[in-house]
């Protein structure tokens, strides 16, 4: 295939009927046709000549191909075999283009990556963001640079406050090991078909430090854990809901310098980082 814009209404459109494709809802294969909302994504994902970028999910190529046009060295993991006969032909002209068939939830990552430093970039399947967005940030991969589409309402949760709505335990496992930013909102008309909501592009970069120090990770996310677990609950009742004696529960709460009626959904960052150090003093 001659070298044509992936990312058009038509084009999509020609591939579509070209290769009789029947579009998997549940592999969330919402497919963009906006030019410039890829190259979007390739710039925000910072990519010179032989950058190792990772992609997850290249569908028919849409944001392969603005990800190759950087002379970046793009791997990308697709679920779905059956896209090989599109893809060998919609990405021929990028010899900088890898395309492994694999879910990249069970792919063998760490020996695929090596130890070059990677960034990543993705339009994700929007039913497994939170395990793949997850799974890639917690790791110990060498990931340095995450540049992901998501539901609007999941980068809400990601980007939130402490003590609204959307704050959580989704806000606290990103904000821990990255920093965020927003880069665009893009409308449900990119993309064919039209998915039901509005989805957002975070920017997130990997801290060479966590947000908090903190003696014990497992503690903490513990913590985060009992805190969000039970939203209406306030805090020295969640703690006991957590498997937490009401006195030690005290003791932590005096150590750490934190009211106990409050909601866990009210706590920074910095204050779970305090209640959790003050359980491994005290435990
Ligand atoms: N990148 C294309 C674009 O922006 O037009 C397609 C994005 S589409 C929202 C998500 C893609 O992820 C689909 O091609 C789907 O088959 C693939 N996918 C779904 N689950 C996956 C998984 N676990 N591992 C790898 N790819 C997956």
């Amino acid at each position: 295939m001659l070298e044509v814009e992936l990312a058009d209404r038509q084009t999509v459109q020609y591939i579509v009927r070209r290769f009789n494709l029947r579009l998997k809802h549940h592999l969330g294969q919402n497919f963009l046709i906006r030019p410039d909302v890829v190259r979007a994504i390739a710039e925000a994902a910072e990519l010179s000549e032989g950058t190792p970028v990772m992609e997850i999910g290249p569908g028919i190529g849409t944001l392969t191909q603005a990800l190759a046009r950087t002379g970046a060295e793009v791997t990308a993991f697709e679920i779905d075999g059956s896209l090989e006969r599109v893809l060998s032909h919609t990405l021929e002209p990028y010899g900088n283009v890898r395309i492994i068939y694999e879910d990249v939830l069970k792919a063998d990552l760490p020996a695929i990556l090596g130890d070059r430093e990677w960034h990543a970039a993705a339009n994700l399947p929007y039913y497994i963001t939170t395990p793949i967005l997850l799974h890639l940030i917690q790791s110990q991969l060498p990931i340095s640079l995450f540049v992901f589409m998501m539901q609007k309402e999941v980068a809400d949760r990601i980007l939130a406050e402490p003590g609204s709505k959307a704050y959580g335990a989704l806000t606290i496992a990103v904000q821990y090991y990255c920093t965020v930013e927003k880069v665009i909102d893009i409308p449900p008309s990119a993309f064919i078909p039209r998915p039901a909501v509005t989805s957002t592009v975070l920017k997130m970069r990997r801290r060479t430090e966590s947000a908090v120090a903190v003696q014990d990770e497992k503690a903490f996310f513990q913590m985060v854990k009992m805190g969000f677990g039970q939203r209406r609950k306030v805090f020295s009742n969640a703690m006991k809901t957590g498997g937490i004696a009401p006195e030690l529960g005290e003791k932590i709460l005096a150590a750490a310098g934190i009211d106990g009626r409050r909601r866990g959904e009210t706590f920074s960052m910095e204050e779970y980082a305090r209640l959790a150090d003050a359980w491994c003093a005290l435990r």
